[in-house]
């Protein structure tokens, strides 16, 4: 990290969470916490919640979580140092930097950044210069690219030799690693990742340059796309290509328009839409979303029309709850790209960004266009494939009214849909109507063309399962807000869900919160930071009770178990009936805190 960790710990602890966040929302004191509005998403009623003794804070709207340190971070989109000297600066501590590991990492960072914007500077002279590149500014003029524009977005030329960029800026193994500029190749020879493309140079929203996506010339041999890998500096599921350029225009309109290719960004900003950006060879990630969601609310997309209507619609819809934001779908006419559409008929383009349609009004219009509204069975396939995208909506009202105006356009009644509806929801995902050319609409991730490649593995794909109500994540409540009683009461064998174990591990075997966030799975950290802001509305007692409640009811099950298939049942007894009587004493009101520590000991024993 750069710091050593004693001065970023000092720092942790001598930065008031509090006065911090009420820069940006105002809070209020509620019992042991601070709530307010959250100042990374927009919302009505408060759901955002700090911890002042722990200094952490949760959003149990868009699930914002940190301490001190990520707030900054977040807020001001800064690195890690940048938050921890901005931090120190004001509780005037002096901070001493590691000489290797994180303050190197730092140094190599900025670096790095050097190197990139010496590789655009050359490719971008290459374009304009020399040779070999005419091939590809004559492709540039043939997409209606002027010289300011190539300018603008610093397009470059990567030559077709094997090593030209890396011979002519000298750069080293690491360099060209650490950058995706280049490689080690199979003969031990360093060489140009890039060859032979026209390359858009890719910025993080700062406008520091991170990576490129580089596109073939006509009629030549390879994928049409190839950007850069992740690495550093550059992280595909992050990475929008044009935001650097597009932020003040998404904040003064407050809409962005998402787009696939760089050429459609710069398009639309040719056709006086200059707040597009594009996701670079990937669908959009829930942390695409994120970051523009700091921006605006309104997230237009503007894909093919085809791509649109398939978008993986369970996601959209997630994404509109956790991050309060809307998404509208731009109708473009099949086949034709907005860069097209940018270059023929600019004010059409603009129109069509004007009258975009929020998604699910999108989804249900295209539905219905694939039956023959005139004709009976025209309009029952046309309410069918309808009803199929209306149900995967969450929110019933706005199922209502749809289905309200389905009724109209099929001549269907109401009841008769709903009815229809039912059916729809029960049938499994796969086996749905496939009439008509919609194709399985729940299954296309948003913004794949298909010619960009696609290689990141799945969103989510390991981890652990979130964490269930109940008395486990009391107990761990408890622990966490009052450690003490937890830790003498409470180990390991007495949690059973694999998240509370992992969270209960983390606290047991560490001194504080604070250290227990640092070796805890991420997953596991943004449990246990959300239960450091909740309420403790129980007292200590009667959360362990319902805690032993659940295990030696559990324990009961196994042990009546055990002894039905035992030689001698009667050596069983004296535990069961312990156990019994035990339960029972716990459903009384106002249980003594000695009873039901005697059970959990006596449960921790067994399961020893
Ligand atoms: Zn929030």
């Amino acid at each position: 990290m750069g710091i050593v960790d004693e001065d970023v710990a000092r720092v942790r602890q001598n930065t008031d969470i509090v006065a911090l966040v009420t820069q940006y929302s105002q809070l209020r004191r509620v019992g042991q916490r601070w709530v307010g509005i959250c100042p990374f998403h927009a919302e009505k009623s408060p759901s955002f919640s700090v911890n002042q003794t722990e200094g952490l804070y949760h959003c149990f709207g868009c699930k914002a979580s940190g301490d001190a340190i990520t707030f900054l971070r977040q807020i001001e989109h800064l690195d890690f140092v940048d938050a921890v000297e901005s931090l120190a600066a004001k509780a005037g501590i002096p901070l001493r930097y590691t000489e290797r590991g994180g303050g190197e990492d730092r140094r190599q960072r900025n670096r790095l950044f050097d190197v990139m914007e010496k590789a655009v500077d050359w490719y971008h002279q290459r374009l304009r210069t020399s040779p070999d590149a005419a091939g590809a500014r004559g492709y540039l003029r043939s997409r209606g690219f002027d010289a300011d524009e190539v300018a603008r977005y610093s397009i470059g030329w990567a030559p077709s030799g094997w090593d030209e960029l890396t011979r002519a800026l000298k750069l080293s193994k690491d360099d060209l690693e650490s950058t995706g500029l280049g490689m080690l190749n199979k003969r031990n020879r360093l060489q140009d990742f890039f060859r032979s493309r026209v390359l858009f140079p890719i910025y993080d929203e700062q406008g520091r340059p991170i990576g490129f996506g580089g596109r073939k010339l006509p009629d030549t041999d390879g994928p049409k796309y190839q950007n850069s890998r992740d690495n550093m500096l550059y992280h595909k599921s992050k990475a929008l290509y044009g935001l650097n350029w597009a932020k003040s225009d998404v904040v003064a309109s407050n809409e962005v328009v998402i787009c696939e290719g760089y050429t459609d960004v710069i398009g639309f900003a040719r056709a006086g839409v200059p707040r597009a950006i594009a996701t670079c060879g990937t669908a959009l990630t829930e942390d695409h979303v994120r970051l523009l969601s700091r921006f605006t609310r309104r997230m237009v997309l503007a894909y093919d029309a085809d791509e649109a209507g398939q978008s993986a619609s369970e996601r959209v819809y997630a994404w509109e709850k956790s991050h309060d934001v809307g998404f509208w779908v731009v109708d473009l006419p099949a086949g034709v790209d907005p860069d097209d559409l940018a270059r023929d008929d600019p004010e059409a383009l603009q129109a069509a960004v004007a009258d975009a349609r929020p998604f699910l009004e999108f989804r249900v219009a295209r539905a219905l266009a694939s039956g023959d509204l005139d004709t009976a069975e025209g309009r029952a396939r046309a309410a069918d494939a309808a009803l199929a995208v209306v149900a995967e909506h969450p929110d019933a009202l706005v199922v209502d009214q749809y289905l309200m105006e389905l009724a109209d356009s099929t001549r269907i009644e109401v009841a008769r849909l709903r009815e229809r509806l039912d059916e729809v929801k029960r049938r499994p995902r796969d086996s749905g109507p496939r009439d008509a050319g919609s194709r399985d609409p729940g299954s296309r991730e948003l913004g794949h063309r298909d010619q960009y490649p696609t290689d990141e593995p799945p969103e989510g794909a390991a981890g652990l399962p979130p964490l269930p109500t109940g008395a486990e994540r009391e107990a761990l409540r408890l622990a966490v807000q009052n450690p003490a009683v937890a830790k003498a009461t409470l180990e390991v064998s007495l949690f059973a869900h694999p998240t509370a174990r992992a969270a209960w591990e983390a606290l047991a075997n560490t001194d504080s919160l604070v250290e227990a966030l640092d070796v805890a799975p991420p997953e596991v950290a943004e449990e246990l930071t959300r239960l450091s802001v909740e309420d403790l509305e129980t007292e200590a007692t009667a959360v362990l009770s319902r805690l032993a409640t659940e295990v030696g009811r559990a324990e009961l099950i196994e042990l009546e178990l055990e002894a039905r298939s035992a030689e001698d049942p009667l050596a069983y007894s004296e535990s069961i009936g312990y156990l019994k009587v035990t339960l029972d004493e716990l459903r009384r009101p106002f249980v003594g805190a000695e009873i039901v520590t005697e059970l959990l000991d006596w449960l921790k024993l067994r399961r020893t």
